[in-house]
């Protein structure tokens, strides 16, 4: 490749909201035959919202809603996010935590008001020996065959309400599911968040591959078993926890509305957020190169 034509190529990308971290890059997305895309603020807009709060017997909602909400407002997560801003539209100022802290992929722990509190997934609350009620796994299991997350909220060892959040799917994710599809790639979701949600995802936007509830650290593994396959593998995602493994893939791509550490640690970025543009950058790069060949 000419540093002439490569200049070319980087040029055109910037125009399409693409930015490319070296010429090598280029030469990779040759080969890439697998693109594993991450769900939560790659294939769906990550902007969730608060749909509703389930209660176990005895409980009082305005008190749920201020404990998670305060604990959520210390965490940049999406769902974090999603709760505290629905807890203060709900109930109006939320206490400070007295401790805080976030426990990757499965949600936050501290102390609110003097209570020890928990909110995440119902297996943050498994690992303190704690169980949802029959009435809350219910509400759980329906907001999840909804294609809604369900987080559970708990203090001072016992299962207090689940809260139901929802994000949308973006509307290119289809449009751009095709287009890699017919760059000859096979599109795989990836997430942390239940199976149901993920299947429920992955059906809208036309993926029939997905890895579900796997946590930030085995995304990592993930990839290196497809790698192991023999396949050479591009990754999109967006999230701090998504450095590890776009450093992993063959080809690492991040959402440039995402965080710092994910744009650090692509090889390409898709300045954007818009997934279509994953398809350009490999068309792009392959046209670059073919033009120079
Ligand atoms: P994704 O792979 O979809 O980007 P994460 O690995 O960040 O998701 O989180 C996986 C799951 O852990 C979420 O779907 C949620 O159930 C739970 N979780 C993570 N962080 C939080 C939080 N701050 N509050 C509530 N739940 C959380
Ligand atoms: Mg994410």
């Amino acid at each position: 490749a000419t540093p002439t034509a490569l200049m070319v190529g980087t040029g055109r990308g910037a125009q399409l909201g693409i930015l490319i971290k070296s010429p090598e890059v280029l030469e990779t997305t040759r080969k890439v035959d697998t693109i594993v895309l991450d769900k939560t603020g790659t294939v769906t807009t990550g902007k969730m919202t608060l749909l509703a709060v389930h209660t176990a017997d005895g409980q009082d909602e305005a008190e749920v809603l201020r404990l998670a909400g305060a604990l959520e407002h210390a965490s940049e997560h999406p769902i974090a996010q999603a709760v505290a801003a629905g807890a203060a539209e709900r109930v109006g100022a939320l206490p400070v935590p007295e401790d805080f802290a976030n426990i990757a992929g499965l949600g936050v722990q501290g102390i609110v008001d003097g209570h020890a509190v928990l909110v995440g997934r119902e297996r943050l609350l498994a690992e303190w020996a704690m169980e949802l009620p029959v009435g809350l796994e219910r509400a759980k299991a329906e907001a999840e065959a909804a294609g809604r997350t369900a987080i559970a909220v708990a203090w001072d060892g016992e299962a207090r309400a689940v809260l139901e959040v929802a994000d949308a799917v973006k509307d290119t994710s289809a449009e751009a599911i095709r287009r890699l599809r017919a760059l000859g790639l096979t599109p795989i979701l990836l997430t942390g968040d239940n199976k149901a949600v993920a299947d429920s995802v992955a059906r809208e936007v036309g993926i029939d591959q997905v890895i579900a509830e796997v946590m930030p650290e085995d995304k990592v593994n993930v990839v290196k078993r497809l790698q192991a396959e023999g396949r050479s593998v591009a990754m999109v995602g967006d999230g701090v926890n998504d450095a590890a493994v776009l450093a992993q893939a063959d080809l690492g791509l991040a959402m440039g509305t995402g965080t710092d550490a994910a744009i650090e640690a692509g090889d390409l970025t898709l300045v954007r957020g818009d997934l279509r543009a994953a398809a350009d950058a490999i068309r792009l790069s392959r046209k670059t190169l073919g033009t120079i060949k």
